[in-house]
Formats: C-alpha cells, structure tokens, sequence
C-alpha cells in the first residue's frame, strides 16, 4: 500500500567526480516514484548527454534572463559555468506526489535550506582525494573536458566536503552496490516518516 500523501525533495551534493550521478540515476531506477529536477544550465553538453534529459542547456544571455525573472529557486556557479533549479519545474513535479532528487552543489544546497521548510539532505564523499582525481579521469577520457577542468574540480573538493556538516547524512561512495543500498534506505525511510501521512489518510485507509 502506498503510505505517502505527498512528494519530498532529496537534495544530493558531492564533489564532481564522487558518484553523485551514478549513484542518482541507479536509485531512481530501482526505486520508482522518483525522478530528477533537470537543470538550466551554461555549460556545454557532454557526448551523450541529451537537451532537457541531462540538463536544459542554453546560453549566458537567457540563463541571466531567468535570474532576472525570479525563475530560479536557487542557481550558483560552479566551475566557471551557472546552474540553476527552476521553481516553475520543482513545483509541477511536488504537486504531482512523485519525490524529486535535486543534484546539485553546496551553495544551491545551502539556498534550499534557507529557503525552504523541509527536504533531505545527502551528501556523497569519494572514499579519498586521489581517487577522486582517478574518478574524474576516468571520465575525462569519454568527454571533452580538460585536465585543466580536473585541476579545477579537484582543488574545490577540498572545500565542498568542509560543508558535510550541513546535510542529514553522508554517503561515502567507495562500493558502489554498497552506497546504492545505503542510498536506498535513506530514500525509504524518509518515506516512512510520520509526517508524511495525516489522520484523514488514516480515516480512508486503516479505519475501514
Ligand atoms: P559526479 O556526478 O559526482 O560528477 P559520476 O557519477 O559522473 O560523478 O562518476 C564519476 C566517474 O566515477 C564515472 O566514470 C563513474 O562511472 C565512476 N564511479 C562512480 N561511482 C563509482 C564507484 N563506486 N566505484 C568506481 N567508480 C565509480
Ligand atoms: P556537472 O557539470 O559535472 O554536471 O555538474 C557540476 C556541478 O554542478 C555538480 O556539483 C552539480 O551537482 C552542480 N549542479 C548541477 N545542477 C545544479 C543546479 O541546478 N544548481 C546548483 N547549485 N548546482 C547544480
């Protein structure tokens, strides 16, 4: 039985490289009823990655246009590039009742928590630096990003992870199939929390 009356946001942050997309498209795959806030962003695309599936890709002009509107309920640079969650899509997607996993990093984490009442927040550690800069390699071979990228990304790890101590719990991404049954249970639990039914879902439900 379906216990959940409503939707939750699970914000996910980690330093590039850690997992975080690994991790976020295997639980939403296996879980069901959770599906990812697509982000506007300035940067370009990598291969394979699709316009609107992997991100809403578009150009400094009309990125800085939606910040002007208002359309963002947080965007942040990050790696030289500007990233935003847009408020028009998160809201469509809470009032549906499905769950909504935001990847994004620590400044828009931290604009979310100031902002918003509620959410789960989750971070995701490499299990070390070095393979972190592994990790990004690795990647770096099936994409046009630049070792320089890498330095970049790397260099900034060091300060994100200073930030663990603002999110619910922490994923130290080292076994996969281990992180995603540890994943799982955060999203799980969450669902099973008091809060997410009320007395007149009870009424319907229980009492009959
Ligand atoms: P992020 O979204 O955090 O930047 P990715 O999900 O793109 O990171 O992962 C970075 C690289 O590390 C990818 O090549 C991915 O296949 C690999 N990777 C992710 N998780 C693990 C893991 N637990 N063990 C080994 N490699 C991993
Ligand atoms: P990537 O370019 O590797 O896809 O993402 C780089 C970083 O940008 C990641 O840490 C990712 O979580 C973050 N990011 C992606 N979308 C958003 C967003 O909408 N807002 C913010 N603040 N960060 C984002």
């Amino acid at each position: 039985m379906q216990q959940k009356t409503k939707g939750s946001i699970f914000i996910i942050s980690a330093p590039s490289g850690a997992g975080k997309t690994t991790l976020c498209r295997k639980v939403m795959a296996k879980l069901g009823n959770i599906v990812p806030s697509v982000s506007y962003t300035t940067r370009e695309p990598r291969t394979g990655e699709v316009q609107n599936v992997d991100y809403t890709f578009v150009s400094h002009t009309e990125f800085r246009k939606m910040i002007g509107k208002g359309d963002f309920v947080e965007w942040a640079e990050v790696h030289g590039n500007l990233y935003g969650t847009s408020k028009k899509r998160l809201e469509k997607l809470m009032a549906s009742g499905v769950d909504v996993l935001l990847d994004i990093d620590t400044q828009g984490a931290r604009q979310i928590k100031d902002s918003y009442d509620g959410g789960v927040f989750i971070f995701i550690l490499p299990p070390s630096l070095t393979v972190l800069g592994e990790r990004l390699k690795k990647r770096m071979s099936n994409t046009r990003e630049r070792s320089d990228d890498i330095q970049r990304r790397l260099s900034k790890a060091e300060d994100e992870i200073k930030d663990y101590d603002m999110y619910d719990y922490v994923i130290i991404n080292d076994e996969l199939t281990s992180s995603l049954r540890k994943f799982e249970a955060v999203i799980t639990a969450e669902r099973l929390s008091s809060s997410k039914i009320t007395m007149s879902w009870i009424k319907r439900n229980i009492f009959r």
